[in-house]
């Protein structure tokens, strides 16, 4: 709470906005004149992915994500057997009390972290491409280790992100933060976070189908340079931006796809997860998967 009625009212907006963003990524509801999350390959009818040659890298064309349900139905070797033994979520503050979210930790990223993408990032920076860069701050292009292992791919930034340029922070990204660091014991620093567009849709909506296939390659670039042996789709929007046309994400979580040469599995939005909790136990369920497939053949 504030003194300040001004601030006040800014706050309630903020929260209500964000409070929607998570209904809207969980495909709970559809706001009125808000497009309904697809990807570009339901949208557009482009495949879902596109053969990029880059920096000696290619993205191999991914074939039509093909479920792998063995994997995913086996019992984790290694994970700890409770979600509450080792995964501890931020405070319940995060989108529910009056609180402000607590700001992500600076990343203690070497100066030269980006150079293997090879000037991508200033390309990213001087794109207008789509209709998103009159209305954008600063672009997101993603940060991490360029050899990580564990990519993290969410939809789109949202209002701290246009103002940092960093991904996920705010209520979010703290909660990522704390999947990534206490659910699998690994440092934010070592896995790469990103989206499928790099400016801030206004309001928070979902990218346009035409402004993701705008975007998209630069994502492809991102996972040629990178190439991680798994990708994590956060949300309806980022799954679909990733495998095509699939069902939402409550259909198909618990699922490991392949897709950009690596293993892709779909589970909650942070923004859903914290508008609601009962969704932990199944991000857990997924984390473990994470953990598995990187720890080797299963
Ligand atoms: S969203 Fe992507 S394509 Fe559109 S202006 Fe930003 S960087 Fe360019």
């Amino acid at each position: 709470m504030t003194d300040d009625p001004r601030e006040e009212v800014c706050r309630l907006v903020r929260r209500a906005r964000m409070l929607a963003a998570a209904e809207r990524e969980a495909g709970v509801i559809d706001l009125a004149g808000t497009p309904a999350p697809a990807g570009p390959a339901a949208e557009s009818g482009v495949p879902a992915v596109v053969g990029t040659t880059v920096a000696h890298a290619t993205v191999p064309r991914p074939a039509t994500p093909r479920v792998t349900p063995s994997q995913s139905q086996r019992p984790a070797a290694t994970a700890p057997s409770s979600p509450t033994a080792t995964y501890v979520p931020p405070r319940e503050t995060s989108a529910t009390s009056a609180a402000p979210a607590a700001p992500v930790r600076s990343l203690d990223l070497p100066n030269d972290v980006l150079a293997p993408f090879g000037g991508l990032d200033a390309e990213v920076a001087a794109c207008r491409k789509c209709r998103l860069c009159e209305l954008r701050t600063r672009t997101v292009f993603g940060e991490g280790s360029p050899t990580a292992r564990l990519v993290f791919c969410g939809e789109a930034p949202g209002f701290d992100e246009d103002r940092t340029g960093r991904p996920f922070v705010g209520a979010s990204g703290e909660l990522l933060t704390a999947m990534i660091e206490k659910g699998l014991k690994l440092r934010r620093e070592d896995v790469f976070i990103l989206n499928t567009i790099k400016c801030r849709p206004p309001e928070n909506r979902a990218p346009l189908a035409d402004e993701l296939l705008a975007c998209r390659p630069f994502l492809e670039r991102q996972l040629a340079v990178i190439r991680p042996t798994v990708i994590v789709a956060l949300g309806n929007p980022a799954s679909r931006a990733l495998l095509g046309s699939v069902p939402g994400i409550k259909t198909i979580r618990g699922q490991v796809f392949d897709g950009f040469g690596a293993k892709i599995v779909p589970t909650f939005h942070p923004a859903y997860v914290l508008r609601e909790p009962t969704s932990k136990r199944d991000v857990w369920t997924d984390l473990q998967t994470v953990m598995r497939l990187l720890a080797g053949p299963v």
